[in-house]
Parts: C-alpha cells; sequence; structure tokens
C-alpha cells in the first residue's frame, strides 16, 4: 500500500480562497481591510521565516499585516507595553507574538504574554478564556494548527466521528486543543506524551493518528495501523548527516537535497509510514500551509466580531 499524500498545501489555498469574499465584505463594511499585527521578538532564524509567510499570506489575502520587531534585548515589560498598545488600537483586529520568546525573559513569559492579549484580538487561540470556550465547544478563535488538521481531514473526506484517534503530544498549543477538537467531533481520543508506556502499541490502535513531538522520524511502521491517517504536525531541521540518512534511503531525492544543502526540514513520522498508512500529510507542505491559512481565517472572525455593530 502507498498512502494517499494529503495537500496541504492545495487544500490551503482553498481556505485562504474561502477567505477573500470576507475580507472584502469587512473592507466594504468597515473602510478599511482587517488588520493582524504580528509581534517578533529577536531574530530567531525559523521565527523569521514563520513570519515572513505570515506577512506575505495575510497581504496576499489583502489583510492589513503590521509586523513589530522588538530587539532580543527587550524586556518582558517592553513587550507588555506593545500588547497593551495593540490591545488599544482600534485598526488591529487580531494580535499574534511569534513564540518562542528569547530565553532570557524568563520561564512563564509567553503564558503572562498570552494572558495580555485581548481575548478578541486572540487569532492564536492561547488566551484562557478562548481555551475555556475550546474545551466548552463555544470558541471562535482557536489555535490553528489542529483547527487547520480538522479542516484537512474534513476537506479530504476522513470521517472522524466514531474513530480511535490517537494525539502524540500535549502541549497546549497543538497536542491538547487537537485531542478537543476531535473529541468534539465525535472521535475516541487517546492522548500520549513521553511517560506512556508502550507507545507504539496505543499509536497502532489508531484509525487517525496525530504526532506533534518534534523529533524526526520517530513515528516508524510500528506505530501504525494498516490504512490509518497519519497527520504529521512535526517540524525540525535536520543538519546531521547521520539522521538524513536514517530517513531517507540513498535512491531518494531528499537525500540528494540534503547532502546539496546541508540541511531538510523533516516531520515526526518516517517516511517508511507511507507504505502502512492509507493517507498521510507530507512534510514539508502539509499542516504547515494549513496553520497560516487559519491565521487569516481567524483574523477575519476576529474583525468580524469586533465591528459586528458596523
Ligand atoms: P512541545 O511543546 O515541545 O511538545 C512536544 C510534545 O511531545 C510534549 O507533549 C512531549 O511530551 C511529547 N514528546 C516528546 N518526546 C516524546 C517521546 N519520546 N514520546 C512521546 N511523546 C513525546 O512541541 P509543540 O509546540 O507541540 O510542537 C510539536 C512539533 O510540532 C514541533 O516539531 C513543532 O515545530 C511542530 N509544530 C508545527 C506547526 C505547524 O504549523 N506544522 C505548528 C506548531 C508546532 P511531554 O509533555 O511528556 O514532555
Amino acid at each position: 500500500m502507498t498512502a494517499r499524500l494529503l495537500d496541504g498545501k492545495a487544500i490551503a489555498a482553498a481556505i485562504r480562497e474561502s477567505v477573500l469574499p470576507d475580507v472584502r465584505a469587512f473592507a466594504a463594511r468597515a473602510g478599511r481591510p482587517p488588520g493582524l499585527g504580528i509581534v517578533l521578538v529577536g531574530q530567531d532564524p525559523a521565527s523569521e521565516v514563520y513570519v515572513r509567510n505570515k506577512v506575505r499570506a495575510g497581504s496576499e489575502s489583502g489583510l492589513w499585516v503590521d509586523l513589530q520587531r522588538l530587539p532580543a534585548t527587550a524586556s518582558l515589560d517592553d513587550l507588555l507595553s506593545l500588547v497593551e498598545r495593540l490591545n488599544d488600537s482600534d485598526t488591529h483586529d487580531g494580535i499574534l507574538v511569534q513564540s518562542p520568546l528569547p530565553a532570557a525573559m524568563g520561564k512563564g513569559a509567553s503564558q503572562r504574554v498570552f494572558d495580555a492579549i485581548d481575548p478578541e484580538k486572540d487569532v492564536d487561540g492561547f488566551h484562557p478564556v478562548n481555551v475555556g470556550k475550546l474545551v466548552q465547544g463555544r470558541a471562535h478563535l482557536m489555535p490553528c494548527t489542529p483547527s487547520g488538521v480538522i479542516e484537512m481531514l474534513q476537506r479530504s473526506d476522513i470521517p472522524i466521528g466514531g474513530r480511535h484517534a490517537v494525539v502524540i503530544g500535549r502541549s497546549e498549543i497543538v497536542g491538547k486543543p487537537m485531542a478537543m477538537l476531535l473529541l468534539q467531533r465525535d472521535a475516541t481520543v487517546t492522548i500520549c506524551h513521553s511517560k506512556t508506556p508502550d507507545l507504539a502499541a496505543v499509536a497502532a490502535r489508531a484509525d487517525i493518528l496525530v504526532a506533534a513531538i518534534g523529533r524526526p522520524g520517530f513515528v516508524t511502521r510500528e506505530f501504525v495501523k494498516p490504512g490509518a491517517t497519519v497527520v504529521d504536525v512535526g517540524i525540525s531541521p535536520v543538519t546531521d548527516p547521520a539522521i538524513a540518512r536514517r530517513l531517507f534511503d540513498e535512491s531518494s531525492p531528499r537525500l540528494a537535497d540534503f547532502l546539496r544543502r546541508g540541511s531538510i526540514v523533516v516531520g515526526d513520522v518516517h517516511p517508511s509510514v507511507a507504505e502502512v498508512a492509507g493517507a498521510l500529510t507530507p512534510v514539508p507542505g502539509g499542516v504547515g500551509p494549513l496553520t497560516i491559512a487559519m491565521l487569516l481565517k481567524n483574523t477575519c472572525t476576529a474583525a468580524s466580531a469586533r465591528h459586528s455593530g458596523t
């Protein structure tokens, strides 16, 4: 068996297309486009790439995207003041503070920042009010990556209700909300993490397996029931040739790509899983583009909700 590849780029393009009429309708009503404030602290190379992609995608969809940069030396108070200013701004409908924050800001800094964002502008869906609403099944701003996964499953006609879903990873931004969204769609959900015994055996009972771990090629074919849908959320840069060779055989174009560039981006799922799974999301080109599409959708949702009376 060779798994059907779920084309995240195509699905993301369809979502972005569906957002355009909402952007135009909002602009006609409010006299300005929906506005997204993105805050980037420091110059983490991966964050630079993510933010650049978000700015470009937002602008292409007709949003006003305001990138606010702070130096890596900025204090947590500087960042909280900026968030406060964006909260008070009428033209910023959505606010996103790119993670990770510089370690010097201290442990717990991210949570303090998420707590400070106006819940109505919280397009990442990380504010406790929106997390609580998500648990109760009444959120309108939900974390972008897991809601993108749900869109992908639905648009690919993969049934969720009545299926057994296993989520590996229990982070606040992916694993937990992913499990909650699958539960709300009537899946029977198992959440696994680093202390789960017999992980491969638990995972191999899944009809839908979501890997959100951050370990290159961790999920091997023993983790996968034949025919299962496997969603690979992981994104890890690999620069070690030994790891690249563990993932890709000598004839693989991806290994050739690695040898040419000296690095490659891979997911949590080992490529050999494609021989067992029924459907699989590639990395890159799977969940990543959906995350950005859902951010644009959330920004439109936030803008419309804030201006529903105008
Ligand atoms: P995270 O906060 O580091 O959480 C990782 C989770 O994986 C934790 O719950 C951890 O368990 C679990 N884990 C780690 N090692 C494990 C092991 N050996 N066995 C079982 N579970 C293990 O990471 P995250 O923010 O959720 O992100 C996960 C991955 O998704 C990363 O590669 C990240 O780059 C990627 N990501 C992609 C997108 C996208 O748009 N595609 C968006 C966000 C994140 P414990 O809780 O027990 O430590």
